[in-house]
């Protein structure tokens, strides 16, 4: 690991303004993806500002419209505790839990699951191999290598990588924003515009600027929030990567489906909305399989895998199906 310099911010104003002026200043919080970068050196930050003490970002708050704003420095273990995200929005909960270790929920933080990087394993090493992403115009050592983890959707020649949050894909499921503050004030951005697809810049992972923070995740109230499931598929059950993973959230009456949300991890550079699909289930019959089966597929006519990955095509569709049934049960 390179050194660097550590300070504390206090100010949320001046600790904007520090980012957004200097390129090699980095914010950390619970550091559990940030400090294995840097010994991976694929983050050299030459100064960190410690976030943690910046007031308004540590809670849980209540939205008019029945939602939750979760602060940006909520502890992932704390998140999955609280006793309203647990009632009104079981994916999220349930997606968190499925996350990283007990120890490392403890310090992980809402913001920085959300913002933390691609697990390639190209990404991550050091020894040069070719890597757009850690090294923009050196190339994809995925695209025809270790691929087995990588994308099956909106991938491009620049990039395979998929995004490793599970809690993204729940809150990209929930239609959920962010919160950001940065030096011309503040904005929320939908969840579905927060992540980039890597096109022909997979440097960069969101559509966040230099001195940009994050602040908060706002869950909007959903009568399908209380209906909701988050299945994680993995090589091992311990603590793992997904697979393929699937957030749903349903309204269910009469025994058929009023209107889903459902949405994939580990098939894409950001959590991917089956929106065909979504639309193809409204009104199906929970006990219609094969209409469910069908209804899901059509959210996989663009599906591309690569070398090593096919596999994820036919699971994820099954995994889907099941995150939906269970999800159907709670309703
Ligand atoms: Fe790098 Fe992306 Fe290719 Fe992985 S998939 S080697 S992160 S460019």
């Amino acid at each position: 690991m390179d050194p660097f310099s550590y300070a504390k911010a206090s100010d949320p104003a001046a600790a904007i303004a520090a980012h957004a002026q200097d390129r090699q200043l980095a914010f950390i919080a619970g550091g559990t993806d940030l400090l294995g970068l840097m010994k991976d050196r694929a983050a050299l930050p030459e100064r960190l500002l410690d976030i943690n003490g910046l007031p308004g970002m540590g809670q849980i708050a209540s939205l008019p419209d029945g939602g939750l704003r979760i602060g940006a420095l909520v502890r992932m273990s704390d998140a999955a505790a609280h006793v309203e995200i647990r009632q009104r929005f079981p994916v999220i909960a349930e997606a968190l839990l499925l996350s990283a270790s007990g120890q490392l929920r403890n310090m992980a933080t809402i913001g920085g699951n959300i913002l933390q990087r691609t697990r390639c394993a190209y990404f991550r090493d050091e020894d040069g191999l070719a890597c757009n992403k850690r090294r923009p115009g050196s190339g994809c050592s995925a695209i025809e290598g270790a691929n087995r983890n990588h994308a099956i959707f909106g991938w491009s020649a620049d990039c395979v990588a998929t995004h490793p949050s599970d809690a993204a894909v729940a809150f990209a499921a929930l239609d959920a924003t962010v919160l950001v503050r940065g030096v011309t004030g503040e904005r929320s951005i939908p969840f579905a515009e927060f992540h980039r697809l890597p096109g022909t810049t997979p440097e960069r992972d969101t559509v966040l600027e230099h001195g940009d923070l994050v602040i908060a995740l706002d869950v909007p109230g959903s009568v399908e929030g209380r209906a909701s499931h988050y299945l994680k598929i993995r090589d091992r059950e311990s603590y793992e990567f997904a697979l393929v993973s699937v957030a749903a959230a349903v309204a269910v009456g009469g025994g058929r489906f009023h209107s889903v949300r459902l949405a994939l991890g580990g098939v894409a550079h950001r959590p991917w909305r089956l929106g065909a699909a979504e639309i193809a289930l409204r009104g199906a019959s929970l006990d219609d399989p094969r209409s469910l089966e069908l209804a899901i597929a059509t959210s996989f006519a663009d599906a591309r895998s690569l070398s090593r990955n096919a596999f994820k095509v036919q699971l994820a569709q099954r995994a889907a199906l099941r995150a939906l049934q269970i999800a159907g049960g709670r309703a």
